[in-house]
């Protein structure tokens, strides 16, 4: 059996140990606590342990964790952090704080038809494969802009920051980071609201000490809290 309020307290030393290490102050960086394939009983442990953030990847799990009894009144901060396709935003749209895995401005469009539909404002963040894996989701670096600029008109939908999924090795993830970072500056400059992009969602168990040097404000631990999938 995992220990999950041990995992947790562990985790959070090692996030301000790096933050300390990058000379940022421990509150700049928010943790997502990933709970996918796990079940509620572990989300409520975790939310016992004084976890408040969790993120999802899929949509019907997430879905079902949501009316899970053990859950369903807690006021519980929900991140989609899986790949979205459009015809799943109906489903997401008003349930959660934030959505991570957009990478078409199409679907962007979908969730502000919908937003507005419900009269809510639903911020998000675009997907960038900074890794420029083939097998993996997201907007190619060279295209983000592109993308936003299509998007910054819509309305009840805010475009917060970026989001990616790094290489394996954490050398080349930090590369990759700095690239997200380096993405997210040039978005802020060319922005009719600049100061709404603060959000750097980056970093996994594998990798967040790289990404909290890089500037990550959202970092998603599955695995060191919950153990292995
Ligand atoms: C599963 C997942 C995570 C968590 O990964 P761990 O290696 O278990 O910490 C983070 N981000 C996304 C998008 C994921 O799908």
């Amino acid at each position: 059996m995992e220990d999950i309020a041990e995992n947790l307290a562990s985790v959070k030393e090692q996030i301000a140990s790096a933050c300390r290490n990058a000379g940022r102050r421990p509150e700049e960086v928010r943790l997502i606590a990933v709970s996918k394939t796990k079940s509620a009983a572990a989300v409520r442990e975790a939310w016992d342990a004084g976890q408040r953030v969790f993120g999802e990847s899929y949509v019907q799990e997430f879905l079902d964790k949501l009316g899970d009894p053990q859950l369903e009144d807690l006021p519980i901060e929900w991140h989609f952090i899986g790949h979205l396709q459009s015809n799943k935003i109906r489903q997401v749209a008003g349930k959660v704080a934030m959505i991570h895995g957009i990478d078409k401005p199409g679907t962007v469009g979908e969730l502000s038809r919908r937003a507005v539909q419900h009269g809510i404002v639903m911020d998000y963040l675009l997907e960038v494969n900074t890794s420029r894996e083939s097998s993996k989701y997201g907007l190619d670096p060279s295209s983000v802009m592109l993308a936003a600029e299509t998007c910054f008109g819509l309305p009840n939908v805010r475009l917060r920051g970026l989001m990616t999924i790094a290489s394996p090795d954490p050398a080349l993830a930090r590369r990759e980071f700095a690239e997200l970072r380096g993405c997210l500056e040039k978005l802020r400059s060319n922005a009719p609201d600049p100061a709404l992009l603060t959000e750097l969602s980056m970093g996994m168990s594998q990798d967040f000490e790289e990404a909290v040097m890089e500037g990550a404000t959202l970092i998603r631990i599955g695995t060191a809290i919950f153990g292995w999938r």
